[in-house]
C-alpha cells in the first residue's frame, strides 16, 4: 500500500524548511539590478514508480526578465 499521507507529509516538511530558510524579504530583492517580474507557473513532475497515474507538480515563481526562480509549493493530485 502506499502511504500517500506521510509522503506528501515528509514532502511538505522538506518544503517548509526550505522556505524557513529563505528570508521572505530576498522574495522581493533585485538580483543584479533586476526589478523581479514574478510569474506563477507550474512545473509538473512525472511521476515514477509507485507514484505513476498521478498528477505532480512544483508552483514556481519565475522572474523572466532574470530567469531567477523559486519553488513555492508541491503538489500531487491523483
Ligand atoms: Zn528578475
Amino acid at each position: 500500500m502506499i502511504d500517500f499521507a506521510t509522503h506528501r507529509q515528509r514532502l511538505h516538511a522538506k518544503i517548509a524548511a526550505v522556505r524557513a530558510s529563505r528570508a521572505p524579504q530576498t522574495l522581493l530583492e533585485a538580483k543584479g539590478g533586476c526589478q523581479h517580474d514574478w510569474r506563477k507557473f507550474k512545473q509538473s513532475v512525472r511521476p515514477r514508480g509507485e507514484w505513476i497515474g498521478m498528477e505532480a507538480y512544483f508552483v514556481v515563481l519565475g522572474c523572466e526578465r532574470c530567469k531567477a526562480k523559486r519553488t513555492v509549493d508541491y503538489v500531487v493530485e491523483r
